[in-house]
């Protein structure tokens, strides 16, 4: 086997450090090591994923087929708050983040995968980079890329804290195995994108694989988002979990709180079409409140901020993880073909990070568009959470 051209340490082992673990590996023949923070299982960052063109190219390249690891939605419908609908044909493919995940972690077997190892340290040397984990461990590398998301350590060491900002809005999810619901429910939701706005609050819902990545009927779940403005002192409350933990950036099944869990069923009951009203009643929530980190700088020597390090799209464009493994793709073709004893390919850097700085922008923009299309994260627009009654 030829000898690997660099090391690289990737710091933040989801579906975006992953996406740049196996391409660097793979075009630019980099020894590739990821560290991940989280110790046990992975929690997933997201639930459902709309299959975006950047995924596919990127999953065909490493032997996966779209269709594989996607359910396949016919059509696209739109509710009223009756429950009347419009509806339209709209083929599209849908994952999950834990197909993704498992999908990609498989052919890195054989690298290095540290988990409970947060990165608490990191130093510019003249030739490479120093890293220190929260357990004491050290190691080195040639370049270091920082995928290690929305509240990225790396990020503050290398550029100062640019702290993620709150949109004014909060997503409730729900993703539950489709046996675990009515069955007149799932027949209602099944091969379609199912959409409900008004101003204030936007909803969808769609099936995606199962946690064993089954795309059988029987087997899928059931993935909603629901977003509703949410003034920030009210944030406040619902990210203390039941254990009195104070979240961040999630709130997983089984923390939620029962207050915050019945604000939720009252505001389902006044404003939701039946079978959304349906659905969350049914539902185990988890939250994640919507935030902006605007385009960083991502070039900092010997180290790269990709995905939503570098800054972060709203969800309603379906790009962030697409935006990430096109981060990864790219960055790995600008470091094709460079050795550790040369010097950095800086002109081929320098423009890749022109090309995805712009590229995010053009995303934002365009995610901001949307949420303002239905009031979300807009100001004087209705607050329902906050007029929900027992708010303080
Ligand atoms: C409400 C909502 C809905 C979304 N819906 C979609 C969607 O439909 N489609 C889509 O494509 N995207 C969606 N996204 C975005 C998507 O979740 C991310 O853009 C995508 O996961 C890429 O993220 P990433 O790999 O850059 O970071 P993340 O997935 O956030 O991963 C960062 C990783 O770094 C680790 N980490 C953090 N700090 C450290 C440290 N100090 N040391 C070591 N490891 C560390 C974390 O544990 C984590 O595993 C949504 C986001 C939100 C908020």
């Amino acid at each position: 086997m030829n000898k690997a051209s660099f090391r690289v340490a990737v710091v933040g082992g989801s579906v975006g450090g992953l996406a740049a673990a196996l391409e660097l590996r793979r075009s630019a023949k980099a020894e590739v090591a990821v560290y991940e923070r989280s110790a046990g299982h992975m929690q997933a960052r997201g639930a459902g994923v709309v299959m975006q063109p950047d995924v596919e190219w990127l999953l065909g390249e490493h032997g996966t087929k779209a269709e594989d690891v996607c359910v396949q939605l016919k059509e696209r419908i739109q509710l009223e708050q009756s429950g009347q609908t419009f509806k339209q044909r709209a083929p599209q493919l849908m994952t999950a983040w834990d197909t993704l995940y498992s999908t990609l972690r498989e052919p890195l077997r054989d690298s290095c995968y540290r988990q409970d190892s947060e990165l608490v340290e990191l130093r510019q040397e003249d030739e490479g980079v120093s890293i220190r984990f929260i357990d004491g461990y050290e190691t080195s590398c040639d370049f270091l890329v920082a995928a290690d998301g929305v509240n990225s350590k790396c990020r503050s060491i290398l550029a100062g804290e640019a702290a993620a900002r709150y949109a004014g809005y909060v997503a409730w999810r729900g993703l539950e195995n489709e046996q675990s619901l009515p069955a007149n429910l799932v027949q209602q939701l099944a091969n379609r994108f199912t959409h409900f706005h008004t101003r204030g609050m936007q909803m969808l819902c769609y099936l995606v694989p199962g946690s064993d990545g089954s795309t059988d009927e029987g087997r899928r779940r059931v993935n909603w988002v629901w977003y509703v403005n949410t003034p920030r002192h009210s944030l406040e409350t619902i990210l203390v979990g039941k254990s009195g933990r104070t979240f961040r950036s999630f709130v997983p099944k089984g923390e939620v709180s029962d207050d915050a869990e019945q604000q939720l069923s009252s505001l389902a009951i006044a404003h939701l079409p039946p079978v959304f009203k349906e659905l969350v009643l049914h539902s185990e929530l988890f939250i994640q409140p919507v935030q902006d980190v605007v385009s960083q700088p991502r070039l900092h020597g010997h180290c790269a901020l990709i995905g939503d390090a570098a800054g972060t799209v709203r969800p309603h464009t379906a790009s962030g993880t697409a935006k990430a493994f096109a981060d990864a793709t790219s960055l790995s073709i600008a470091l094709d073909g460079w050795n550790r004893s040369d010097p950095l390919p800086v002109d081929r850097l320098k423009c890749w990070e022109r090309q995805r700085r712009s590229e995010l922008n053009r995303l934002s923009s365009m995610g901001v568009q949307l949420a303002a299309g239905s009031g979300l994260g807009v100001g004087n627009a209705p607050q329902p959470w906050a007029h929900n009654g027992n708010d303080t």
